[in-house]
């Protein structure tokens, strides 16, 4: 029967296999991040609503349907809370609060932990997921947006897939897309065109996410629609061919999908998702990011430029783990503190303990146990070494038995922790 508590729906616990892989790709992510110049930050996890609600756009799914609300169970404050959706709005929040503008710009900012959106779970899609957030404020690009591509694209290289294409486009900005969105709207409104009730409440009030709307129906409405890269104003064209000159110095290879919009109403410009190659249709996007130039300002900031991305680490792992990579191997102990008296834990945790504060990763047996069962699970535990306590302890001396080899002699407690350091395998190593 299974058991009535559990984890809640769309949350996982990470067992250590899975916890030892997402450490891996948070390590080449905070790794990357240094190289690059992008210094790590936190956020609290939950913020004043408001801040989502205006940093993202009440009419987005996220706000919309998929914020997870919390409001104080007691006490005096009344505020409005929200678990962080993402980490865009609250790191462009700490921006402003904190006077970032006075530092040197762009200032070059990195965020890992989780999310929370209150999402109908499915495979690739939790209520509490985990996010590579990096973002860099005060540059208007187009060099920087270049650079940010390239560095997603990077961290997917290093992780382990290398199969991961780069969809590119441009959403324009305030001077061109409400022309664009008019000529859009109008398409969406000719006859013979039929749209979900979801889309006809979205035509009114965010008409650019029918682009990327989720609803099979949609896909023929959409291939007929007009493109927004035919639509740019000068500048924005001019922004956006610059993007793509930088990548191509750089050799990025990318695609232009103009159907590309981002879920977030705060983008102008550049816009961009990872997939793997072969995924793109289905709505599981390792990661992706853009240009917000206005969003600063909507937080109560003066006009600032910004561009960042968010990397999902969960599809990442879950990819890793389907090609059968990525979790790196468990430490073993080099040796294992055992002894002959079954009885006797307290010199078998007082030797691996000063072991342990000589740097080695030693474990002690403490169950009281036969010698024999405690050197078996001693070659259970993939050690190296035993380390045998018996009658010669009296004298400062013990037994190292190579597990591997079989052989055994009598070393002198003090020459230990030198003996066992040259012995010390990495991780994985034969
Ligand atoms: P978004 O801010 O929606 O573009 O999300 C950026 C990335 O975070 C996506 O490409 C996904 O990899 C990941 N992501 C977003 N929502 C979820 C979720 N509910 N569960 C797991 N990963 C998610």
């Amino acid at each position: 029967m299974p058991p009535s508590l559990r984890a809640p729906r769309g949350t996982r616990d990470l067992l250590p296999d899975e916890r030892a892989a997402f450490a891996r790709v948070e390590r080449i992510a905070r790794d990357l991040a240094a190289r690059y110049g992008y210094r790590d930050m936190e956020t609290p996890l939950f913020e004043q609503a408001a801040i989502f609600e205006r940093g993202i756009g009440a009419a987005t799914d996220v706000v919309e349907k998929e914020l997870f609300r919390v409001s104080p169970s007691r006490g005096e404050e009344r505020e409005a809370w929200a678990l962080r959706p993402e980490a865009t709005a609250g790191i462009c929040r700490a921006y402003v609060e904190h006077g970032m503008q006075t530092w040197p710009q762009p200032v070059r900012l990195s965020l890992s932990g989780p999310m929370f959106r209150y999402d109908r779970p499915q495979a690739g899609r939790y209520r509490q997921f985990w996010q590579w957030d990096v973002e860099a404020i005060g540059d208007a690009g187009p060099a920087v947006d270049a650079e940010l591509v390239e560095l997603g694209a990077r961290f997917y290289r290093d992780a382990g897939l290398p199969d991961v294409e780069i969809l590119l486009n441009s959403i324009g900005d305030a001077a061109c897309r409400p022309a664009y969105l008019a000529r859009l709207v109008a398409h969406y409104r000719a006859d013979g065109i039929h749209l979900p009730e979801l889309e006809r409440r979205r035509l009114e009030t965010n008409p650019l996410r029918l682009l990327d709307s989720k609803d099979p129906a949609m896909a023929e409405v959409n291939a007929g629609a007009p493109r927004i890269t035919d639509h740019l104003c000068p500048a924005c064209a001019q922004h956006f061919a610059a993007v793509r000159a930088h990548l191509d110095a750089m050799g990025i290879t990318y695609r232009v999908e103009p159907g590309l919009v981002r879920g977030l109403d705060y983008y102008v410009r550049t816009a961009f998702e990872f997939y793997r190659r072969g995924e793109e249709g289905q709505q599981q996007a390792l990661g992706g990011g853009g240009r917000y130039d206005g969003l600063i300002e909507l937080l109560g900031g003066k006009p600032t430029a910004g561009i960042g991305f968010a990397l999902g680490l969960d599809r990442v792992v879950l990819a890793l783990a389907a090609a059968g990579t990525g979790a790196p191997a468990e430490a073993v102990p080099v040796a294992v503190v055992v002894g002959a008296d079954p009885g006797n834990t307290l010199d078998r945790l007082r030797i691996a303990t000063d072991l342990r504060g000589a740097g080695l990763p030693v474990r002690a047996d403490l169950a009281v146990r036969k010698l024999g069962r405690q050197l078996e699970a001693a070659v259970r535990d993939g050690a190296q070494f035993a380390v045998i306590l018996g009658d010669e302890l009296a004298a400062g001396e013990v037994q190292l038995r190579d597990l591997d080899g079989g052989s055994q002699k009598t070393v002198a407690l003090a020459d230990l922790p030198a003996l066992l350091r040259r012995k010390v395998r990495a991780p994985g190593a034969p």
